[in-house]
């Protein structure tokens, strides 16, 4: 699906260059499979989606914004990579809009062989202060979302005898922090998820693995950057500096690029034996 308007020259050739070089750094070739990656319209998700699309797969987009802008990207992505590209407004936490997402990608694109569970949110408090409406509305985004779509399209997937499941947990999936019981609650339990599908189809040409990213710059963690600053009364880049410095010992961010290309691996016929791992790209956060 392509509509009229559109990011301007400069930024087309700015995102059509970082696209090349996904495909060079990748060198991976999925002309002929079809992605839907949850959570798409902003930060990791797009990333990926880009990479995928870098490499020749069509891609079903998803997740809230203004349509004019989620047109743009749709747009953008098809001039760089040639790929058409669909989009779903589906809210992951309903069963019923998760399953008219995986029908729709199967009916524009044949199949549903690759599936990016990456739409996810954040709320941050103390344990016994945790609103029960934020409680319920991570767990439902960031892990029944997930459930709900590998049960939607795994059948599809086990009727072509391939597909990828790949679902972003978190550096917050092996260690924790304090104030974010639901968060980490949830990252740990996709990736006992991913590794049930992983059991479930071991020896199918399915494989089911989960990612763990450190701090990255999106919309996510601006949030806690911000929240950071006000607290103690600094700038952006004060706040920043904290925030890497506390966790990440890189004291840089991954890159939404990055986790694309992991993805691409994990797609590979390199990675057809890699199955229910979870895979940490955390700047060494994980390792103390
Ligand atoms: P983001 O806020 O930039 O993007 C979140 C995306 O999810 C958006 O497209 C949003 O529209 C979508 N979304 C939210 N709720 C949805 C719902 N109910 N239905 C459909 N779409 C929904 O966040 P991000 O930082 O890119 O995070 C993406 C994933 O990566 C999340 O699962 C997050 O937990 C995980 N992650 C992020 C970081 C980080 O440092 N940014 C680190 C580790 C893991």
């Amino acid at each position: 699906m392509l509509r009229e308007g559109g990011a301007g020259l400069p930024e087309l050739h700015r995102t059509c260059r970082q696209t090349l070089h996904l495909l060079t750094v990748a060198n991976s070739n999925l002309q002929g499979k079809a992605a839907i990656v949850t959570g798409s319209t902003s930060g990791i998700g797009l990333g990926i989606a880009k990479a995928l699309a870098a490499s020749g797969a069509h891609v079903m987009l998803n997740g809230f914004g203004d349509p004019t802008e989620i047109c743009k990207l749709q747009q953008e992505i098809t001039a760089c990579s040639g790929i058409e590209v669909g989009y779903s407004a589906a809210d992951v936490t309903k069963p019923d809009q998760v399953a008219a997402m995986v029908d729709k990608a199967q009916v524009a694109f044949g199949s549903v062989d690759i599936l990016v569970n990456n739409a996810g949110m954040q709320f941050v408090a103390p344990v016994e202060e945790f609103p029960l409406d934020k409680w319920d509305a991570i767990i439902a985004t960031n892990l029944s979302g997930a459930f709900y779509g590998i049960r939607s399209a795994l059948p599809l997937m086990r009727k072509k005898g391939w597909g990828r499941i790949i679902n972003i947990s978190s550096v917050h999936g092996i260690v924790a922090s304090v104030k974010k019981s639901a968060y980490v609650a949830s990252k740990h339990g996709i990736i006992g998820l991913s590794k049930v599908v992983a059991l479930e189809t071991a020896g199918q040409g399915i494989t089911s693995n989960a990612i763990c990213p450190g701090w990255v710059l999106t919309p996510l963690v601006q949030k806690q950057i911000d929240a950071i600053g006000a607290a103690d009364k600094t700038n952006n880049a004060a706040a920043t500096i904290k925030l890497l410095g506390e966790k990440q010992p890189s004291n840089q961010f991954v890159n939404p690029e990055d986790i694309g290309n992991l993805v691409l691996f994990l797609c590979s016929d390199a990675a057809a034996q890699v199955t229910g791992a979870s895979w940490s790209i955390d700047g060494g956060w994980s390792a103390q």
